[in-house]
């Protein structure tokens, strides 16, 4: 049993933390009260702040939506740099800026806390299960520390390099998966605009060089069920890769496709839709054009 403190319940963190509940003795935050209330229900120690959430672990993990939220939750007002204990770890989960984290980990280790950046992927389903893929960066020692508690969550555990490596691992990953997406459903929208049948088209993808994550299991799962409900937001997808955007730009690294995947997530953004599944992309796609490729 291991004292964890975990930050942020959301659609990931929720269904994490659940899983650690049992076994372990967890502590929680987050700013929304009825999160935190379920938790509590099944049997987690509420924390009034991150400071007494860290004051408490001996790993901390987050999962957050961003860089800033998660350096707010680190440097602010009662935030775990205040209250973490020496030889704790902490552990970021959520998908964040590579920059950010470095810099964290520096100011943590003044503390003597190590870190890990350990965003994963394979979306809330996965999440509930403990099936996740998990890519890590930081010290190979640390993570063999952590890894009783990571593999509560994750099936797939790789370690991709120094502390920032995973988080740039997932940016690429979502550049990879939003990519294949965006580009499949713009496939069956002219496809069903030209009179083929979506299913048809995607089953043909399937068996073809065309076959993605998006035509396995995004458009035959999700989409053709008429289920625009995946438990991930078009603003954390854009956030994802408007930030892998920006580190290729840093590293002189030309994204011509990728730039033009960001600006189909920007446009559904300025349209008010952020908050919306990521799915929705495909119906906002089908509006434009006036087909429908879902049934
Ligand atoms: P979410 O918006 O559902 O959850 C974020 C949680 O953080 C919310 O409960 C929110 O109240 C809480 N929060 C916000 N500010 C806070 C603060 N200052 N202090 C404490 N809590 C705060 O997001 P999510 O979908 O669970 O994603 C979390 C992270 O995981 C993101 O970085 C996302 O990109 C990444 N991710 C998401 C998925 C997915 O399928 N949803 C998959 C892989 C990775």
């Amino acid at each position: 049993s291991y004292k964890i403190g975990f930050i942020g319940l959301g659609q990931m963190g929720g269904r994490m933390c659940k899983r650690l509940i049992e076994g372990n003795d967890v502590i929680a935050f987050d700013v929304n009260k009825n999160r935190l209330k379920q938790v509590v229900d099944l049997g987690a120690k509420e924390a009034k702040s991150p400071k007494e959430l860290a004051a408490y672990s001996d790993f901390i993990l987050a999962s957050l939506p961003d860089s800033n939220v998660v350096e707010s939750v680190v440097f602010g007002q009662d935030g775990i740099i205040e209250g973490c204990q020496s030889g704790a770890v902490f552990i970021d989960l959520s998908s964040s800026r590579p920059a950010s984290t470095q810099k964290i980990a520096l100011e943590l280790k003044k503390k003597n806390v190590s870190m890990l950046d350990a965003p994963v992927s394979r979306g809330v389903a996965a999440a509930e299960k403990g099936t996740l893929s998990m890519m890590v960066g930081g010290d190979a020692a640390v993570l063999e520390k952590c890894k009783p508690i990571l593999q509560i969550l994750a099936t797939d555990i790789y370690h991709v390099g120094d502390i920032g490596a995973g988080h740039i691992l997932k940016m690429l990953n979502n550049l990879v998966s939003s990519t294949c997406f965006i580009i499949t459903a713009e496939a069956l929208v002219l496809g069903a605009k030209a009179g083929l049948d979506p299913k048809l088209v995607n089953d043909v993808l399937n068996a073809s060089s065309g076959r993605s994550y998006a035509t396995e299991k995004r458009f035959p799962d999700y989409v053709f069920k008429n289920n625009l409900n995946s438990g991930f937001s078009i603003k954390l997808m854009h956030k994802d890769i408007s930030m892998c955007l920006e580190f290729a730009q840093q590293m002189l690294v030309p994204l011509p496709v990728g730039s033009s995947v960001v600006q189909t997530y920007t446009t559904a953004m300025s349209q008010g839709r952020g908050d919306d599944d990521n799915l929705c992309m495909v119906e906002i796609m089908e509006k434009i054009v006036g087909v429908k490729v879902r049934t």
